[in-house]
């Protein structure tokens, strides 16, 4: 019999990782390690030197129903002869449940009749609950991917679709294999590729884009590209791309904006009824005169005349700049004379801004650029109550606001500066102040900028935004000189 002498390997059977038990031809156990002894709480009997279990020890399959103890492979070993296959068994004992990979091989004797059988155990307790832990937290990750609306979808670098989380409605076969760029509207799929290209630098970026909607037609995509597996110097082969449907969002803040339009139209007549007052009051003194017995006919009478004419006119250019600004929906985009828009405004942004605010306005030269006059308009008195607003708490000969002209000739684009003198913008809020209600102000409602953002991205411009905490905040508003053969809207970009 192929007995284990413990006085000769014990001290090295102990120091064996794993659990060794000796089962002889009774199915007693004659010799067991220091490990199996802990592990399976075995208890010596000093008369017979075989070790018994306690029987408080219950025995569970991999699937944690109990395991019958005829079972264990040491006793098929004892019945059959054969070497048992690797058998994963759970021990329930009063110190909890401990997993373990048994095997068992026969012993024989000298005669090579079987004699026995070796058992040896590994605990796997610690590898089974984090493979548990983690396929549960992967089911808790799947079930979350499949159940938001968003698109979420693994591309290779070939922009070949990995896997998604869930298909569009209608399709019924799996999108899974074929090209990314299938979903993207024609006039996008050369920008979607430049941020997938930027993605594959080391890029996270996040841009508005035409796709395939749910319905099959076209949807507006807010689409965020990360590199799953950026490592400085190294390929990155996988981008994770999340998509989200926004045609009802930006629907809504079209139609936002049209009604801040509104509301403002409402605030500035308000403004500009007061405005209307004066030469209203001074053409009414005037005509009153010259109808007077004090006015006596000739040099007199015709200087009253034309004092009150004097006050016409004035009243009709302020009702000429609020009829510019009436005009509704997506104009004709003309070329346009800034100089003259800008002072629309300025008169318009309000009396009190006017007069609590040096203007510095330089556009000598300025070529005409291709704008809506109302809506350039309202960019600009949006921009003048901003700045005007920000550097209310500055004493009065310190707010000053510059226009001055910027140009890039070789874009074909033409730069209007605001530049301001107020407190400057927070370098947290500076990425954030063109969202939608975003706003740092008590009463503001978040709007103006993202509406002044979209009305000059209608117009083919763009409005760009620097600051210094404590020195001012400079906008730039970058409108076209040249016009352009192509009606789509320019989306935003961002890099996140
Ligand atoms: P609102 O004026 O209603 O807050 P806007 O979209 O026009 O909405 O502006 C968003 C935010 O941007 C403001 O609340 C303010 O914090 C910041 N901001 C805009 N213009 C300036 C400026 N010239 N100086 C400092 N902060 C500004």
């Amino acid at each position: 019999m192929a007995s284990v002498e413990p006085s000769e390997f014990g001290p090295l059977l102990d120091a064996v990782p794993g659990g060794i038990l000796h089962i002889d031809r009774a199915g007693a156990c004659v010799y067991a390690n220091a490990e199996a002894v802990r592990e399976l709480s075995l208890v010596r009997d000093p008369e017979t030197g075989t070790y018994l279990a306690r029987p408080a020890i219950e025995w569970l399959s991999e699937d944690g129903s109990p395991f019958p103890r005829t079972e264990l492979p040491a006793l098929h070993v004892l019945a059959t002869g054969q070497s048992q296959p690797p058998r994963t068994l759970g021990l329930r004992s009063e110190r909890g449940v401990r997993w373990a990979i048994f095997r068992a091989v026969p012993t024989h004797d000298a005669s090579g009749a079987l004699s026995g059988a070796f058992v040896t155990f590994l605990d796997v307790t610690e590898q089974k609950r984090a493979a548990e832990e983690r396929s549960q937290s992967e089911a808790m990750w799947r079930s979350l991917a499949s159940n938001i609306p968003d698109f979420i979808l693994l591309v290779d670098r070939e922009r070949k679709i990995m896997s998604v989380n869930h298909q569009l409605p209608d399709l019924t076969t799996t999108i899974v294999g074929m090209r990314i760029d299938d979903f993207q509207h024609e006039d996008y799929r050369a920008e979607w590729q430049q941020h997938f290209e930027a993605a594959l630098a080391g890029t996270k970026t996040r841009f508005e884009t035409l796709g395939i909607g749910a319905d099959g037609g076209n949807a507006w995509y807010e689409t965020i590209l990360v590199p799953v597996d950026f490592v400085e110097g190294k390929r990155t082969e996988h981008v994770l791309v999340v998509a989200r449907d926004i045609t009802a969002r930006r629907a809504m803040l079209k139609g936002l904006a049209e009604k801040e339009r509104l509301a403002s139209v409402g605030m500035l007549s308000a403004s500009v009824a007061h405005e209307i007052m004066n030469p209203l009051t001074y053409v009414m003194a005037n005509l009153d005169f010259a109808l007077s017995d004090r006015c006596p006919p000739g040099a007199r009478m015709t200087k009253a005349l034309l004092d009150a004419r004097e006050g016409a006119a004035r009243m009709q250019q302020i009702a000429r700049d609020l009829r510019s600004l009436g005009r509704a929906g997506a104009e004709e985009l003309f070329y346009v004379d800034v100089r003259a828009i800008v002072e629309t405004a300025l008169r318009l942004a309000g009396p009190e801004i006017a007069r609590s605010v040096t203007f510095a306005v330089d556009l000598t030269d300025i070529p005409g650029v291709l704008a809506s006059e109302s809506r350039l308009c309202q960019v600009f008195i949006n921009l003048f109550v901003n700045a005007a607003q920000a550097m209310g708490d500055l004493p009065a000969g310190e707010r000053q606001i510059r226009v001055q002209m910027r140009s890039d000739e070789s874009a074909g684009l033409v730069g209007i500066e605001v530049a301001d003198t107020g407190p400057g913008i927070d370098p947290t809020n500076l990425g954030r102040i063109f969202e939608p209600f975003f706003t740092t102000k008590r009463t503001g409602t978040g709007l103006g900028l993202s509406i002044t953002r979209d009305s000059l991205e209608q117009m083919g411009g763009r409005i760009d935004v620097t600051s210094e905490p404590g020195r001012g905040t400079t906008f730039v508003v970058w409108l076209s000189t040249r016009r352009q053969h192509t009606k789509r809207p320019a989306p935003v970009s961002s890099t996140v």
